[in-house]
């Protein structure tokens, strides 16, 4: 190399961090030099050190982008499909729920999911499975207690923030409110869990965990016209998984117990 050559590629060199820093490419900008030596010294063409630079900063952006929808869906991070036991709910095919899994068309057109059953069965755990799943093919999901939620959003309507928090909510294509049958009923005439429903119904999905069955569900809507019309939305177009079986938690402590008691009895 001639030495107007090698200082024109040396001052290359020094401006392509800035130029990557400000392009915001920071895996290509972490790799470059490395790569580029490489290159080099092996005689690679132009377009495969570009095309491996360049696949290097794709990958590492869409693991950035997961991470980041991970922790923005506030979903409990072991409770995935991997680790339910599907054995445990005979009732609830595990096929039909890898489907859901894979979204399979019903968050594109706003069907909700809901799950019902006594407590302990598992029904948080294979909601938020389904919700891990739905973000690793790369959807939006949010995971909440539906009282913290129904709080949050009653004090967006003191402050006159509701459109403004609801328009925040909207950009996830699935929310799931855990324990809805855990929510009171507020105060003013209409509630806000009830708006949220109104506003995604047929748009936007959302999954739901419920301990009581819908008669129940009066405590948490403002009157019984409203409990029917929000009953009516959710479950228009959705999938209902009963999960009427033993308590999962009372079930896995009892061999435990039994075992304890058996080695107290050989002392
Ligand atoms: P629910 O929401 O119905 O009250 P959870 O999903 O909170 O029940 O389940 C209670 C506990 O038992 C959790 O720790 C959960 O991970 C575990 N669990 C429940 N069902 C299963 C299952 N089928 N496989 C693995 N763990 C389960
Ligand atoms: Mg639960």
């Amino acid at each position: 190399m001639n030495t107007i050559a090698s200082s024109r590629s040396a001052a290359d060199a020094a401006r392509l961090p800035l130029m990557l820093g400000e392009l915001r490419l920071p895996t290509m900008k972490r790799l470059w030099a490395d790569l580029a030596e490489q290159s080099n010294r092996e005689g690679w063409p132009a377009e495969r050190f570009l095309g491996v630079l360049l696949e290097q900063e794709v990958n590492e952006r869409e693991t950035r982008r997961l991470a980041r929808a991970r922790i923005d869906s506030q979903l409990p991070p072991d409770k995935s499909l991997a680790s339910f036991d599907f054995d445990a709910v005979p009732a609830i095919s595990k096929a039909h729920v890898t489907a859901l899994a894979e979204a399979d068309g019903w968050l594109a057109q706003g069907h909700n999911l809901l799950a019902f059953g006594p407590p302990g069965v598992g029904k948080t755990h294979l909601i938020a499975g389904i919700g891990h799943a739905l973000i690793d093919h790369g959807y939006k999901v949010l995971f909440v207690r539906t009282s913290e939620l129904v709080q949050r959003l009653q004090a967006a309507r003191r402050d006159l923030r509701l459109p403004g928090e609801l328009a925040k909510l909207d950009r996830f294509d699935l929310i799931i409110l855990d324990d809805l049958s855990y929510a009171r009923r507020d105060q003013a005439e209409t509630s806000v869990l009830f708006e949220l429903i109104a506003e995604r119904y047929e748009r936007k999905s959302i999954a739901i965990t419920a301990n009581a069955p819908f008669s129940a569900w009066d405590e948490v809507f403002p009157d019984k016209a409203m409990t029917i019309a929000a009953v009516d939305r959710l479950v228009h177009h959705a999938t209902i998984l009963e999960m009427n079986v033993d308590s999962y938690r009372r079930r896995a402590a009892l061999p435990a117990r039994r075992q304890r008691s058996a080695t107290t009895t050989t002392q």
